[in-house]
């Protein structure tokens, strides 16, 4: 979805859209969007950058911070980001930006390409840690099981010695 400002009249320009998980390129990321992307924003016109200011809500599947199992998630969150052309992208329009805490990105002046500012969204808005279960146990770090999942024995003491001997005449 593109959003043309030349071709919008009438600001601040309200739009809202679903999109689909394939018009967002996450490939090479450690998430996935389980459901479209609902989102709702309003772009602002200034004189030297447009805002765009939003909402956006998606069900998201990531990987467990300790056993790296697939776990589904819900990103609800809302967001401002600036875009401003390169020739006013100066040291102190980025100072100035970075004060009031936007994100900010460089445009053509004329399009603001929404699914890749809901990408980047995305991104910034991932969850730093999550756990499948607040008891997960992780990967053992000897073997490399799921010790939800398998209980290995490497925590245990010693092997009982009959056994090595068994083991070293394989
Ligand atoms: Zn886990
Ligand atoms: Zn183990």
């Amino acid at each position: 979805m593109i959003i043309d400002l030349i071709a919008t009249k009438i600001f601040p320009y309200d739009f809202s859209a679903s999109l689909a998980p394939e018009e967002i390129d996450l490939s090479g990321e450690d998430v996935k969007l389980k459901s479209n992307v609902a989102l709702e924003g309003k772009v602002i016109k200034k004189i030297m950058q447009a805002n765009v200011e939003g909402a956006l809500n998606a069900g998201i599947e990531i990987e467990c911070s300790r056993c790296l199992q697939p776990i589904d998630r819900k990103l609800d969150f809302s967001f401002e980001a600036a875009f401003v052309t390169e020739e006013n992208y100066t040291e102190s329009k980025e100072a100035e930006l970075k004060e009031t805490d936007l994100d900010v990105s460089i445009f053509d002046g004329a399009k603001i390409d929404v699914n890749e500012l809901v990408r980047e969204q995305i991104l910034l808005n991932l969850p730093a840690q999550e756990f499948c279960s607040e008891n997960c146990r992780g990967l053992c770090p000897k073997c490399g099981v799921n010790r939800k999942l398998i209980n290995c024995n490497c925590e245990e003491k010693e092997v009982d010695p009959r056994w090595s001997a068994l083991k070293n005449l394989k």
